[in-house]
């Protein structure tokens, strides 16, 4: 658990927001969840019934295998589809997660080393 991002987005609602917007919950109680984490180190052995819902739908997609834009940004691919142009996992790790959130730029270790270079 990444007790840095837990704190992010609770300063930053924005991301919390639209997330529990689109798993159709309540933000107000997924916030209320950060603020158990957090007191609790970020332990998900805490949370009990509805919370692992919130957890599993808002939460987690924030923390966890958050996709990587690439080193251009998403981009369309030959059959119209929006695509990353990430040629590696396509995956923010987890070191480049924060740094992602703070700059709002997601791109994982290997693209954001790409772009410094094509800059
Ligand atoms: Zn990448």
């Amino acid at each position: 658990m990444n007790v840095e991002i837990l704190e992010y987005l609770l300063k930053n609602e924005n991301h919390i927001e639209d997330m529990a917007k689109n798993a159709k919950v309540d933000s107000g109680a997924s916030f209320g969840i950060i603020k158990l984490l957090l007191a609790n180190h970020g332990d998900i052995g805490v949370l009990k019934g509805k919370q692992i819902y919130h957890y599993e739908n808002v939460i987690k997609p924030l923390l966890e295998n958050v996709q990587c834009e690439g080193p251009m940004g998403m981009m369309d691919d030959d059959n119209g589809n929006w695509v990353s142009s990430c040629v590696n996992d396509g995956i923010v790790d987890d070191e480049s997660l924060y740094q992602s959130y703070l700059e709002e730029d997601f791109k994982c270790q290997i693209c954001r080393h790409d772009a410094e270079k094509m800059r």
